[in-house]
């Protein structure tokens, strides 16, 4: 072991929090070789979940055959169900009308998810999210302009496992995120809100539910014609990326439509192609590789999934905060930090993801001199008075916690690029840790070179950011879709 941290000390700790820190390090630490173990197994995980249905990662079929030329058109309402906004937006593609720019044109309302729906019943979702899409069809105008015999297309972001027979159908396989609404999973989440659209007599109809990995490596190849995967790095973490048809042995070779896709996109045989969903989040949830640490024990056993998302677990943001918090919550029991000469009030840090992993990036943020950016915030959103040596462990605890994290995201993607033989292209990433934490991208990158053996000057394989899956990628699948059918409507 050696020392690791980027960071500049600016308080000494006293020993005995110093060895606690030293071990942390130790446990949360993941080497270039053990990275290099954990792709091998991913590899294999994600082989099999192409060849037979029902595997640990389940590489869900989309039917989304091909990224778009960039000359979609029309009109579509998308809908995206997120962790903690519904999304509706009435997004508009010009195809490659005006002058060779690839344009669209959006307008949108975001509606906050009421936390007690996350764990209710199938039927407040659902109502929740048809009444959202009356307001908004209504105040738009758009009963006015569309009807039930030209309904307005819809498409449904829909961030979750689900078994998809047609791209119009979505069997939720289980809720992930902490979610758990009861009467969904097992259920065709399409038929579930159609239903619930239809009570209210909207000119709607759902044509295409997509996840949002498949969104932004969509969104993103109409403007970025280099995009290889679209990747998630938020609440929740997943890929999405273009497989041969012929490797997915659990497809049917001989199904029509994708002959018929094919013809229609002018694919030559043997070159077909389909988005698929990995759902990666489900690594190894045997437990045979993935180093766990007793905080992340407790974070599996304490969520409404034990034994599921593992990876996930380890890695996307809406644990992070909470591994965290934790790790102080234990350091605190055994009067290690915030110590009680202080007027200290626990009660928000005992309270299980009281942390957004926002913070994290905050503390990892903090440039300011004597880190008062840090000591405000525990002191804002905590209610804690930290000492220079509490400050000092949160800010190694933040970069030990993160570093475990993009390290591990990299894994997922070296895995897909490996089996694929993707040797260069862009990783099109949402989600707020990609986007949000400072230093994720950096972290990320010097994984994946050290998985993939990289040398040179010039990164191969890039993460940039992606453009907009649940609204712009949504449409568009929306679009192909539609042309696909043969009636496209403007
Ligand atoms: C879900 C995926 C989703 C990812 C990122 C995971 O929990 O299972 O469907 O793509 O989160 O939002
Ligand atoms: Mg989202």
């Amino acid at each position: 072991w050696r020392q690791r941290s980027e960071l500049e000390k600016m308080a000494d700790l006293p020993q005995e929090l110093d060895d606690e820190l030293t071990k942390l390090d130790k446990e949360f630490w993941i080497s270039g070789s053990k990275l290099k173990d954990i792709v091998k197994y991913f590899r294999k995980e994600l082989e099999e979940g192409l060849s037979k249905d029902k595997q640990n990662i389940p590489m869900n079929i989309t039917w989304v055959h091909s990224l778009p030329s960039g000359k979609e058109k029309g009109t579509i309402l998308t809908l995206d169900l997120g962790g903690t906004n519904l999304r509706v937006c009435k997004v508009t593609l010009h195809g490659d009308e005006a002058a060779g720019t690839r344009k669209h044109t959006l307008e949108q309302e975001q509606y906050t998810l009421p936390q007690s729906l996350k764990t209710g019943e199938a039927d407040s979702l659902w109502t929740f999210v048809a009444e959202k899409v009356e307001d908004f069809v209504k105040s738009k105008g758009l009963d006015q302009e569309y009807s039930s015999d030209k309904p307005m297309p819809v498409g449904f972001t829909f961030s979750y496992p689900a078994t998809q027979g047609r791209i119009d159908h979505a069997i939720l396989q289980t809720w992930t995120k902490g979610f758990d609404i009861k009467g969904v999973e097992g259920e065709d989440v399409a038929q579930q809100l159609r239903k619930h659209l239809e009570a209210r007599e909207l000119p709607v109809e759902l044509i295409c539910v997509i996840n949002d990995t498949v969104g932004a490596m969509v969104a993103s190849a109409y403007t970025d014609p280099e995009t290889i995967i679209g990747g998630i790095f938020g609440t929740g973490c997943n890929a999405a990326y273009m497989a041969h048809t012929s490797a997915i042995k659990k497809l049917d070779a001989n199904d029509q439509r994708i002959t018929d896709a094919s013809r229609h996109n002018g694919t030559a045989a043997g070159d077909e192609k389909m988005a698929i969903n990995c759902e990666y989040g489900a690594f190894d949830n045997a437990h045979r590789i993935l180093p766990r640490t007793k905080f992340d024990e407790q974070i599996d056993t304490e969520s409404p999934r034990p034994g599921e998302q593992t990876f996930e677990k380890l890695s996307a943001g809406l644990y992070l905060g909470e591994i965290f918090r934790l790790v102080l919550v234990d350091l605190l029991d055994r009067g290690l930090v915030f110590p009680s000469s202080q007027t200290q009030n626990t009660t928000a840090l005992k309270q299980p993801y009281s942390i957004d992993t926002g913070l994290l990036s905050q503390i990892e943020d903090d440039e300011s001199p004597s880190l008062t950016q840090t000591r405000n915030l525990l002191s804002d959103i905590l209610s804690l008075q930290p000492t220079d040596a509490d400050i000092e462990l949160c800010r190694r605890l933040a970069e030990i916690i993160a570093v475990r994290g993009a390290r591990l995201c990299a894994c997922g993607v070296a895995a897909i690029c490996l089996n694929e033989g993707i040797q260069a292209g862009h990783v099109a990433a949402d989600g707020s840790v990609a986007n949000k934490h400072p230093k994720f991208k950096k972290r990320w990158a010097s994984a994946l070179g050290e998985v993939l053996e990289w040398r040179g000057e010039v990164d191969p394989i890039t993460i940039t950011s992606a453009e907009d899956g649940s609204g712009v990628g949504c449409a568009i699948i929306g679009a192909m879709e539609l042309e696909r059918r043969g009636m496209v409507r403007d």
